[in-house]
């Protein structure tokens, strides 16, 4: 699921300065999942802003913000809340966001923060394994990606720094590449190292991401 976060309030505050009416937009899904828009987190925004002297015309948890067509119907059953308001603010990631936006005319302010694809390792614990980069290579490097596990997102083999199986930038974590090899031994298969592969076109990133909900 999207993993998201509350944007830092100062920041939210410059975003909601030119507005004193809001309607606000929570998600079912992966917002309410990690605890960031969902019923509660809605109710609790709402609590802020009505502290902060501003009125809430209305409020929806949309089953997924990122489903378009359903985005739309739910506004449309809001019809007079939206219509109220100044401002749509919405829980959601920034898929969800760009939803509403599609959907209607009044300004929308996000206030989440998308932070990545996120597995789950237990309640309000989150591990970003996959990063989209649509050409996955996982049946090659034995169901451990590279592209997100490494630091680097080296794609050819461990860079130089591995130190005794261990990743250079934080000597806690296993290196990408050493879980890739023992586990393709184990698998007595050579994989990913039988062959060159072809680099991705990738930006900085800072790899792989976390994130605990306190
Ligand atoms: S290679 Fe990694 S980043 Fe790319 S799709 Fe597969 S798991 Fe995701
Ligand atoms: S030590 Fe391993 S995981 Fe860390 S950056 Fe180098 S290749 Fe990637």
């Amino acid at each position: 699921m999207i993993i998201s976060q509350l944007k830092p309030l100062e920041e939210l505050q410059q975003a909601l300065a030119d507005y004193g009416k809001l309607f606000l937009v929570g998600c079912a899904a992966c917002a309410t999942a990690c605890k960031s828009g969902g019923e509660e987190e809605v109710f609790q925004l709402q609590e802020w802003l009505v502290e902060g002297g501003r009125s809430v015309t209305g409020s929806v948890v949309i089953d997924e913000a990122c489903h378009i067509m359903r985005a739309g119907r739910d506004l449309r059953h809001h019809k007079q809340g939206v219509q109220d308001a100044e401002a749509l603010v919405v829980l959601s990631c920034g898929s969800g966001v760009q939803s509403i936006s599609s959907n209607s005319e009044k300004r929308v302010i996000g206030a989440l923060n998308s932070l990545f694809l996120g597995n789950v390792r237990r309640f309000g614990q989150y591990e970003e394994k996959c990063s989209l980069c649509g050409e996955c290579i996982l049946n090659e490097t034995a169901g451990i990606c590279p592209v997100t596990t490494c630091a680097k997102g080296l794609l050819n083999g461990p860079c130089g720094g591995m130190e005794h199986g261990h990743c250079e930038l934080d000597r806690e974590i296993d290196c990408a590449w050493h879980l890739i090899y023992e586990r393709l031994k184990k698998q007595q298969r050579p994989g990913v190292f039988s062959h060159r592969v072809p680099p991705k076109k990738w930006g900085q990133h800072c790899k792989p991401g976390r994130h605990r909900v306190r």
